[in-house]
């Protein structure tokens, strides 16, 4: 038989009959009643499940505060606002992460400088961020790439010393754990996202938790209007109806629809983690031995939540291209991915001067890494299925 055919892509019988996707969210009757619920209350939103959340969360990453907003994006923007950045300041971040990271120093005046990661582990590079100090530096946003926890005993003794804020964007690491912490304090505020395909769902959402108070009161303030209710802060003592805008902020409240979504869907956090982990461990076990790839490499300090698993391809040991190679394991009905373009890629950024090859590890990660599913509601079913597609597509483009 021709080996050709043998792929789907050339007409071969796909390792799947139906579509596995990247990710995927888990609701079950649980959350469905949770909702439901609180629909039939008075409150569907400011109402009492925000706190019950934010009190989840907290509780479970250890952290004395929680502020939960409308998205991920709009908890990175807080958390710039709060952090103080603003015109003529710098921050520092990765490239190998979505957009939001960097746009939410752009929402507040700030410019983003992008250091590069480390090759091994695809977190951002404590010696790059080092170079990239300047008097303007303001603060750094990490990204806790995948799941795995950035270099954080060298970035915060570097935030120290140079008196700069640190975000750390974990809308991968919610879970992960870094010298027997969970991620969620160790960052002065930490962010996570509750989109459909991160740990927990609230739909949209995202929530930065801190234990340092002053941020803690000006991401709440931040998050309604800038609008100030508590007496003592306002000037009119006497008119219980008088509030005060004190600052400018925005509508990004959560719901309590989806607050109440979240406190279900935290009840199966530890659920979720345990089945990504494992799932992960299956991948990591499965393909090590082939030498055509590199699967991910995990510091012994730390323990990664598991947002995604990638790989990275040996373009000089395949005679196919990543984008063939893609589209060969979407034929399979395998549904991978890539994360991330690098962000200064992207012709917004491009307009405002960023160059390529600012970044050689992340633009030669971009260049080479393929995200394979994994979320908790695939069975180990699916998961042999990737690890045979994957097995199939490689070693056909495999050299000799
Ligand atoms: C998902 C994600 C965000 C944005 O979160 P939203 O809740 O979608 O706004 C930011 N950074 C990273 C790394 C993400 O994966």
């Amino acid at each position: 038989m021709d080996k050709k055919k043998e792929l789907a892509i050339f007409g071969g019988t796909p390792i799947r009959d139906s579509y596995l996707p990247y990710g995927q969210q888990w609701i079950d009757e649980e959350d469905i009643h949770a909702v439901v619920n609180t629909l039939k209350n008075d409150f569907i939103t400011t109402g009492p499940a925000i706190g019950q959340f934010e009190k989840a969360v907290a509780e479970f990453v250890g952290a004395k505060y929680a502020v939960a907003f409308s998205s991920g994006t709009a908890a990175l923007h807080g958390a710039c606002y709060a952090a103080g950045v603003g015109k003529g300041d710098e921050v520092i971040t990765s490239a190998m992460t979505f957009a939001a990271t960097s746009n939410s120093i752009l929402y507040m005046g700030g410019s983003p400088v992008f250091a590069d990661i480390d090759p091994r582990a695809y977190t951002i590079s404590p010696e790059s961020i080092k170079n990239l100090l300047t008097k303007n530096t303001k603060a750094i946003i990490t990204v806790d790439f995948t799941g795995q926890p950035s270099e954080y005993d060298a970035i915060m003794s570097l935030a120290e010393e140079h008196n700069l804020v640190v975000i750390d964007d974990a809308a991968h690491a919610l879970g992960a754990n870094y010298k027997g912490e969970y991620i969620g304090t160790i960052a002065d505020m930490t962010m996570f996202s509750f989109h459909p395909v991160k740990h927990i769902t609230t739909g949209e959402g995202g929530m930065i938790t801190t234990n340092d108070e002053a941020l803690y009161k000006k991401l709440v303030d931040f998050r309604s209007h800038g609008i100030i209710r508590d007496s003592s802060k306002i000037k009119e003592k006497n008119k219980p109806w008088y509030y005060e805008m004190q600052s400018l902020g925005f509508n990004y409240r959560m719901t309590d629809l989806q607050a109440s979504l979240g406190v279900s869907q935290m009840k199966k956090l530890p659920l979720f983690l345990e089945k990504r982990k494992s799932y992960a461990k299956n991948y990591t076990s499965a393909l090590e031995h082939l030498k055509e790839i590199v699967t991910p490499y995990q510091r012994f300090e730390s323990s990664s939540s598991w947002h995604l698993y990638i790989i990275r391809l040996k373009l000089n040991k395949l005679n196919g291209t990543r984008e063939e190679i893609y589209k060969a394991l979407q034929a399979e009905n395998i549904g991978v991915n890539v994360h991330y373009i690098p962000v200064y890629f992207q012709p917004y950024y491009q307009h405002l001067g960023y160059k390529k090859g600012l970044c050689p590890h992340t633009e030669s990660l971009y260049e080479e890494v393929i995200t394979l599913p994994l979320f908790p509601k695939m069975t180990n079913r699916d998961v042999e299925d990737v690890i045979a597609g994957v097995k199939k597509v490689i070693s056909y483009y495999a050299v000799e």
